[in-house]
């Protein structure tokens, strides 16, 4: 049975970074409803033009568009090793869906990781983010700036001029937390109700920091998981 992990938190909490840093640590696919949405905007596939008012203005997608995306997604065969999902779910909805679609398989969720960051620090955070178009490096031009700004530091592209997310403009941070704080009690409370949920507390942590008390914390999950 795959090891199936859900990683909750603000946007600018880290869960992107963290997430492909422990899905290639561990062989697990690493899926992330934001960026698979970003690439059915780039395409202009009919997914993408249904999401793109929405995530425009910081609002979340509704939840059959999200869900089903998740529900193909989840079935690849990159997928048996186990997942990791980043930014699913969002709502007490999506938790419930994601329960059915592991149940349908056989498998259920392992772990439920909150990182925690205060919200002052999330604003900074995400305001200074840039990432690289072509290979995703993502930057921070406050607290980790790439050796020549404005450029990725990745090798083949360093003549690629790092970009700002359109929802990491400040206005629409403002109400991606927002929503964010609408909307993620119930998911936590559930979480915590089944003895899931472990939080991390990010606030004036690096990537590093808050890394090794994911690592714990999973290290404990494999050896009380069944073989
Ligand atoms: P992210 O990259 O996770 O910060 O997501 C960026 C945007 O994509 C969000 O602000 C939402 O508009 C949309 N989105 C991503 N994941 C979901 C989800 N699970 N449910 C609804 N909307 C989502």
């Amino acid at each position: 049975m795959g090891l199936e992990i859900v990683l909750l938190g603000p946007p600018g909490s880290g869960k992107g970074t963290q997430a492909k840093r422990i899905a290639r640590a561990r062989k697990l696919a690493h899926i992330s409803t934001g960026d698979i949405l970003r690439s059915h905007i780039e395409k202009g596939t009919d997914l993408g033009e249904q999401a793109r008012p929405y995530m425009e203005r910081g609002l979340l997608v509704p939840d059959e568009l999200v869900c089903a995306i998740v529900a193909r997604r989840t079935v690849e065969p990159d997928c048996v090793q186990g997942y990791l999902l980043d930014g699913f779910p969002r709502s007490l909805n999506q938790a419930k869906v994601l329960q059915e679609l592991l149940s349908k398989s056989d498998g259920s969720l392992d772990v439920a990781i909150n990182l925690d960051v205060a919200d002052s620090e999330l604003v900074e955070r995400l305001t200074a983010r840039r990432s690289c178009p072509r290979c995703g490096a993502i930057y921070n031009m406050k607290f980790n700036p790439p050796s020549r700004i404005p450029y990725c530091d990745v090798e083949g592209d360093e003549n690629i001029v790092l970009m700002q997310r359109p929802d990491d403009k400040e206005e629409t941070v403002m109400e991606r937390l927002r929503v964010y704080h609408e909307t993620a009690a119930p998911i936590l409370e559930y979480y915590e109700a089944q003895g899931l949920l472990r939080p991390v507390r990010g606030t004036h942590l690096g990537s590093d920091g808050v890394y090794a008390k994911v690592e714990e914390i999973l290290a404990v999950i494999e050896t009380e998981r069944p073989v």
